[in-house]
């Protein structure tokens, strides 16, 4: 069959190139290390932020729910699966992110397709959007009825240039990552908000690694810049610092209340399961009432990043937990991260089409819960692995 050839000779080209994707199976241990046949290994490739997975009050409210309640959910939020457990939990966010109200998705990724298709939904609006933004964002853009312009990853001379230039009779909609999940840096949020302004723009932020991990208390890239309110629409994940899964988006009432209506993948959908609703209450809870684990989030990340710097080892600039060694061609990135494998270390090799042909890199991303001696060890070992490889000269 054509289709079947076709498709064996591009998995056969993408092996050949190095950019064939397999899955491993792994199972955690605790929130930084995982087992592989009987033997662990440190892992910096989780976006589990701050280690709450394993905390014994999320472990306890996952656990309680499934006993009270059941697994499954049993049908979509417009009909049978609208659990208790959702309203509190939307207050719970809303309040959090400063917001009147707030609407979970079942994952960051449903929460961007539906959001961005629901709202930019006439062949009149236009939608400026980030070279680097997350491909669930891209997606939406894709299901989306309106004309979508990238522009160049932060630029924001760019951005002011496209906002005058492009024909626009319907809404202009700006979306972008708050923190880029690539690169680990921030939006240059200040300017796209005065550039909004300025166009009668509607911003979308996607803060799926900024909750928990910037701003306040973790409340995300409009709190960083001291702008909480003046984003019309925040979205974020579950599943990352908040340690179960789902997406939400948060904004006012009246948006809220359009998505609810119009949302598809909100509406045709099962519910999450009230265990995963329980479990990112409980996690949301530790956030508020325990914000110090937000700062040590970053000494730690900080620390991590002095370690590599002061060693010559080539990081891209970031600002948060995110971690990217830039290493260039696809092969010698899986190359690095087998030899890191081999010492018992795993982080991400991010290769195109994740990234552009030629940027391959390495991807740590750190945690609250990785000690000093895990920092140690891992500085250590991708130090040593980057001198073997003559990426890194070492001290005379
Ligand atoms: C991880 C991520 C998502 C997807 O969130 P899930 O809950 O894993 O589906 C969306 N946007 C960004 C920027 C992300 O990093």
């Amino acid at each position: 069959m054509q289709k079947l050839t076709q498709i064996k000779t591009q998995l056969l080209n993408m092996h050949a190139e190095a950019v064939l994707r397999q899955l491993h199976e792994f199972h955690f241990v605790d929130p930084v290390h995982v087992c592989i046949k009987n033997e662990k290994y440190l892992l910096m490739a989780s976006n589990n932020y701050l280690g709450l997975t394993h905390h014994p009050a999320v472990k306890a409210a996952a656990a309680a729910a499934i006993e009270e309640y059941g697994t499954g959910s049993g049908g979509s939020r417009l009909t049978s699966g609208n659990h208790p457990l959702y309203g509190r939990l939307e207050k719970d966010i809303a309040r959090f992110k400063q917001t009147e109200a707030a609407l979970i998705f079942n994952s960051g990724y449903m929460s961007n397709i539906g959001v961005i298709s629901a709202l930019a939904n006439t062949a009149a609006d236009v939608i400026f959007s980030d070279a680097l933004n997350h491909a669930s964002i891209i997606d939406g853009c894709r299901l989306a009825r309106a004309k979508t312009v990238i522009y160049p990853h932060n630029n924001m001379v760019a951005l002011a240039e496209l906002l005058k230039n492009t024909p626009c009779s319907g809404q202009r909609f700006i979306i972008t990552d708050g923190v880029f999940s690539m690169d680990g840096d921030i939006a240059c949020l200040e300017k796209i908000v005065y550039l909004a302004g300025k166009y009668d723009g509607f911003v979308i932020v996607d803060d799926a690694h900024a909750t928990g991990v910037i701003g306040s208390g973790g409340r995300g890239s409009a709190a960083y810049y001291g702008l909480s309110g003046r984003v019309h629409l925040e979205l974020g994940t579950l599943s990352k610092a908040l340690a179960s899964e789902g997406g939400f988006a948060a904004g006012s009432q009246l948006v809220i209340n359009y998505l609810i209506n119009k949302a598809r993948s909100f509406i045709f959908s099962t519910a999450l399961s009230p265990a995963t609703l329980a479990a990112a209450s409980a996690a949301l809870q530790i956030l508020l009432t325990e914000p110090y684990r937000v700062e040590r989030l970053a000494l730690k990340a900080a620390a991590m990043k002095d370690k590599l710097r002061l060693a010559g080892v080539p990081l891209l600039k970031s600002e948060t937990p995110i971690i990217p060694i830039l290493i260039g061609a696809a092969s010698q990135a899986m190359d690095f991260t087998e030899k890191l494998y081999a010492e018992k270390l795993i982080v991400s090799a991010i290769r195109p089409p994740t990234v552009p042909v030629g940027s391959s890199r390495l991807r740590l991303t750190m945690t609250g819960a990785h000690s000093a001696a895990d920092i140690d060890k891992a500085s250590a070992i991708i130090i040593h692995t980057a001198i073997k490889m003559g990426r890194v000269k070492p001290f005379a």
